[in-house]
């Protein structure tokens, strides 16, 4: 069979980088701004007149500040969380993903009398009504974020956070945020924290993402974490390839649009460290759509290109088999931090080569 052959939507998929703000499309933002308007709530300018759909050749300096103005005004209350949240998990749905680790940083939303505690509360409570009343095979599980920004009492927060909903639904911790942002070392304890004492939540951290988060001296540290898989994978020079593959069985959250097309590495898609790692035995590769968080650089709706895509890029640029293809998304069974009933479930639903 040809690689052409493969349907590459109907083929089942895991996505485990995935922000949920970022994973909003522009369409389901108009349609938030739609009722906020009619309901008097907002004077901002529709956002599909702000950032029409067709237009892609943005620049990350002026398109995500836009972008996280318009979520973070628009998407304010129960109702908004709720709407993108179900709008998000249809679209995943749709494009043939079966497992889905959505993360997102904690956010109280004082206008609505919303706490951090409840904002995770109502995502969950979403997540469980759409795999109730949905026939789709998608499962999801939630990673919560600590921005770079944060300061350790905040950090300290997300990880309580993590504690209160583990065992129901919150599977994971991150670290994301600006790259430019640092040091990182006071964030450290909470990690260790974490894995000390809930040892069921997996770690993932925002790996190497820009030159300035690609420090010997700061990889280094974030794999002293410990981390269960890292993501982006950029700016690593061989003592930290070797010590990432020597770690073992490490998931690498990989994003090849976005790291093209926002110009995060150089070249076109054949020159993308995906080449470099996905026949490496001691690491796992898994793709990403490559939602994004306010402060980062990969975005679903800006680059246009679902995880489907992702998949049909990798074959094309890197000659990966139709055996090829299910071999990598079976591999990337092992680490979901979704449990062992949910590997299970998906060794029996996706596809082996
Ligand atoms: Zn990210």
């Amino acid at each position: 069979m040809t690689v052409d052959a493969v349907d590459y939507k109907a083929l089942p998929k895991i996505e485990l980088h995935a922000h949920l703000s970022g994973s909003i499309s522009r369409q389901c933002l108009h349609e938030v701004w739609l009722k906020k308007k009619e309901d008097g709530e907002t004077d901002l300018q529709d956002p599909l007149i702000e950032m029409p759909l067709g237009k892609h050749d943005y620049d990350l300096k002026t398109f995500f500040p836009l972008f996280s103005s318009y979520i973070y005004h628009l998407v304010n209350d129960t109702w908004a969380l709720r709407y993108t949240t179900l709008s998000v998990l249809s679209d995943f749905a749709a494009d043939g993903v079966v497992y889905l680790e959505l993360r997102t940083t904690p956010r109280a939303m004082p206008s609505a009398g919303l706490t951090k505690s409840q904002y995770v509360q109502v995502i969950l409570e979403t997540i469980a009504e759409f795999e109730q009343s949905n026939t789709a095979s998608l499962r999801t599980k939630l990673i919560l974020s600590i921005d770079r920004r944060n300061t350790l009492r905040e950090a300290n927060e997300v990880l309580s956070l993590c504690r209160q909903f583990s065992g129901k639904g919150v599977v994971g911790i991150d670290l994301c945020g600006d790259p430019a942002r640092g040091p990182i070392d006071i964030l450290g304890p909470v990690f260790e924290e974490a894995k000390r004492t809930l040892p069921e939540l997996g770690i993932t951290l925002h790996f190497a993402e820009a030159e300035a988060s690609g420090t010997e001296e700061e990889l280094l540290t974030l794999l002293s974490w410990r981390p269960d898989r890292i993501g982006h994978v950029i700016h690593l020079n061989e003592r930290v390839k070797e010590e990432v593959k020597r770690r073992g069985w490490m998931g690498l959250e990989l994003c090849l649009s976005c790291n093209v097309h926002a110009g995060m590495i150089c070249g076109g898609f054949e020159s993308h460290h995906f080449g470099e790692w996905w026949k490496v035995e001691e690491t796992v590769v898994v793709l990403s759509a490559s939602p994004t968080s306010p402060f980062s650089t990969d975005d679903v709706g800006v680059f246009g290109s679902p995880l489907s895509n992702e998949y049909a890029l990798v074959a094309k640029h890197f000659g990966l088999t139709r055996a090829d293809i299910c071999s990598l998304v079976r591999k990337g069974i092992d680490v979901i931090f979704g449990g062992d009933e949910e590997k299970e479930r998906l060794r029996g639903l996706i596809w082996s080569a």
